[in-house]
This record gives C-alpha cells, sequence and structure tokens, in this order.
C-alpha cells in the first residue's frame, strides 16, 4: 500500500508539531497573567483620572491579542481629548512625575521613540509597562490581531513559536532595527493567508463592518465578536506551516518587489510608491496602510534577518525536530 505523499510528510513533522505544542503550552500568557495587568491598569487608570479627568486606559498588544507568552510585557494605550500627537511627549512628561509618587511603580522611563512611550515596571515584579498616549491604532489592530489568532487553532502556537525563534536569534527587536513582535505575527499571517489552501482569509474583507477604522474605541473588541471560525481546508500540521513559513520567506519572497498586505490576504508590488520604493522590508499595517516594517533600515541588519531563515529553513528540513533550530527545552 502507497502512503499519500501528504501522510507520509505528516508523520516526519509529528515530533516537531508535538514539540511546538509543548512551547506553546508551557509559555502561552495564562488567565493569572492578564488579571495581574488587568488590575494594574485600572489601579494606573484611577490615578491618572486624578490629572486628565478624561483618560482612559486600554490593554493592547500581546496581552489582548491572544499571542502573548509569560514573559510578555503589557502594551497599555491611553487615550485622552486633544488628540494631537505632538501633545504625546508633554502628556508623558507630567505622567512621569505622577509615576514617580505612585507606591506601585518603579524604574520609570520616558523613550522618545516616533511613538513616544513611557517605560515602567510594577514596583518588585518583574512586569513591564509601555504606555502610549492616543496611537488609537494599536487598539484596532490588537482586535484584528486578535480575529486572526483564533479563527484556527494552528495560528496562536505558529506565532508563538516564531516569536521565540526570532528572539533567539536576535532578529525580534525594532529598537535594535530588526522586527518587531507585530511585524513577525503579520508575515506569519500573511503566509497562512496565501498558501494554496489558505489557512486564513482576509477578515477586513470578509467583515468591513466588524472592522471599520471609524469604529468608536469602546466597540471596538465587541466588533469582532459573532466572527464564525474560518473553515480551511489546509490540513497541514504545526511542523509542516513552520517549515513553510521559514521557506517561503527564505526562498520564494521577493522582498525587493514585493509588500506584504494582511488587510489583501496577498502580496502586492512595490510600484515605485513613496511608502515603499527603497526599504528592505515592506509589511503594510492593516489600518493604517504604512510600513510596520521601518526600523530595519540597515542592509547589514536586513541581511541577517534574510541569513536566518535561509539558515533555518536548512537546519530544520534536515532534522524535523524543534532543537535544530531553538533549544525550546530551554527557554521554558
Ligand atoms: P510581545 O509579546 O513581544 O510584547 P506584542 O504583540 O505586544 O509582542 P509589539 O511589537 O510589542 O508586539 O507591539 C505591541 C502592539 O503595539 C501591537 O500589538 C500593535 O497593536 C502595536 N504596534 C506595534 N507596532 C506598530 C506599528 N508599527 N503600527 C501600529 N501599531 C503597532
Ligand atoms: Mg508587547
Amino acid at each position: 500500500v502507497v502512503e499519500s505523499s501528504s501522510s507520509l510528510h505528516a508523520s516526519t513533522t509529528e515530533k516537531l508539531s508535538c514539540q511546538m505544542v509543548e512551547l506553546f503550552e508551557a509559555c502561552q500568557q495564562q488567565p493569572s497573567d492578564l488579571e495581574r495587568k488587568e488590575v494594574c491598569r485600572a489601579r494606573l487608570q484611577q490615578d491618572i483620572q486624578q490629572i486628565f479627568p478624561s483618560a482612559r486606559l486600554y490593554l493592547t498588544g500581546s496581552s489582548m491579542n491572544g499571542l502573548g507568552s509569560r514573559c510578555s510585557d503589557a502594551d497599555i494605550c491611553l487615550v485622552i481629548k486633544g488628540n494631537k500627537k505632538t501633545d504625546a511627549l508633554r502628556v508623558l512628561g507630567r505622567l512621569l512625575k505622577l509615576f514617580k509618587t505612585l507606591s506601585y511603580v518603579e524604574r520609570n522611563q520616558l523613550i522618545r521613540a516616533k511613538v513616544p512611550i513611557l517605560r515602567f515596571r510594577e514596583k518588585g515584579s518583574d512586569l513591564e509597562f509601555d504606555l502610549n498616549v492616543n496611537n488609537t491604532v494599536g487598539i484596532r489592530n490588537t482586535f484584528l490581531l486578535r480575529s486572526y489568532a483564533y479563527a484556527d487553532l494552528r495560528v496562536r502556537p505558529v506565532i508563538l513559536v516564531v516569536k521565540k525563534w526570532a528572539r533567539y536569534n536576535n532578529i525580534n527587536d525594532a529598537s535594535k532595527g530588526t522586527l518587531s513582535s507585530y511585524t513577525l505575527a503579520l508575515m506569519v499571517l500573511h503566509y497562512l493567508q496565501t498558501l494554496s489552501e489558505p489557512v486564513l482569509p482576509s477578515l477586513q474583507r470578509d467583515y468591513p463592518e466588524s472592522f471599520n477604522p471609524l469604529m468608536n474605541l469602546d466597540m471596538v473588541p465587541e466588533g469582532p465578536k459573532h466572527i464564525p471560525p474560518y473553515i480551511s481546508r489546509n490540513q497541514s500540521s504545526l511542523g509542516e506551516l513552520l517549515l513553510g513559513f521559514l521557506k517561503y520567506y527564505a526562498t520564494d519572497f521577493s522582498w525587493d518587489k514585493q509588500v506584504i498586505s494582511v488587510r489583501e490576504a496577498r502580496a502586492f508590488p512595490k510600484n515605485n510608491s513613496k511608502e515603499w520604493n527603497n526599504k528592505f522590508i515592506c509589511v503594510e499595517e492593516p489600518f493604517e496602510r504604512n510600513n510596520v516594517a521601518r526600523a530595519v533600515h540597515e542592509k547589514l541588519k536586513f541581511d541577517a534577518i534574510k541569513a536566518k531563515f535561509a539558515e533555518s529553513c536548512r537546519l530544520l528540513h534536515e532534522r524535523k525536530e524543534l532543537n535544530s533550530i531553538l533549544p525550546f527545552r530551554a527557554i521554558i
């Protein structure tokens, strides 16, 4: 009896898939982790309202999007009226002073990035917070990513393993010119959307009302609640998807010609547009449509990223065990 090629392949990646599940289950954010972040968010909101009465704090990023690990930081968006991006530094300056008086906050630090943030820790713990002002697109894209994360059971383990892989290989730090976790997540979603038998659709195309960019912020978490799970004909195992992801970016994707668009579930050509031309990596923000990978602006870093994809792709094909690319039991 001749086994079909797909089941043959599946059996050779079975061990790899089990190891991915093991890493995912050991590392994924636990309900108690989220509760701790939520308690701190509520307490901070109360204290901030003493100086900014209209202030609202929203947890964003991997704490809320389903892609968090136990050690992920808590990203927070402070929404206050006045809305001008130029006010952000002034607001953060006042918060810096306030936070010095709060007993449960330590190690305040103002980071003057394109989106300025106040970074701090909960006193006596290793829980780190990154707070921005009025960067509300982060609230919208958090709930878009969350909808993708739960649209198919394979999405969360694959992205978590890719984030761990990238971090271990020093290519997961936008402040050092490599890829942010957000960029990596969009890169995985794009791969899953563009398989010949897709694992994911474009949710913005299929459910435009749930992801309307003008939706009232308080409705954003509710927007996607009624989206049914995506029924995919793709039967690939976690291991096959990880191998396929590395191969896609190691050999198939044209970095110099293509823009990754999760919004459109395709790669579109750069077409001499100012946003995309002469950029090493182009990944479209699904709402603002700018480049989320703009931190990668040095040729050396870009080459290091591509080299990691190529090397890990080769190693994992040679020996289909997670250890070939990531000493995963050591990082659990
Ligand atoms: P980690 O688990 O490593 O903390 P994360 O999912 O929180 O990962 P980050 O890259 O730290 O990912 O980004 C946090 C959040 O900030 C994202 O979920 C997104 O909402 C927002 N964000 C980050 N970069 C951008 C960007 N370039 N444009 C718009 N929003 C962004
Ligand atoms: Mg984060």
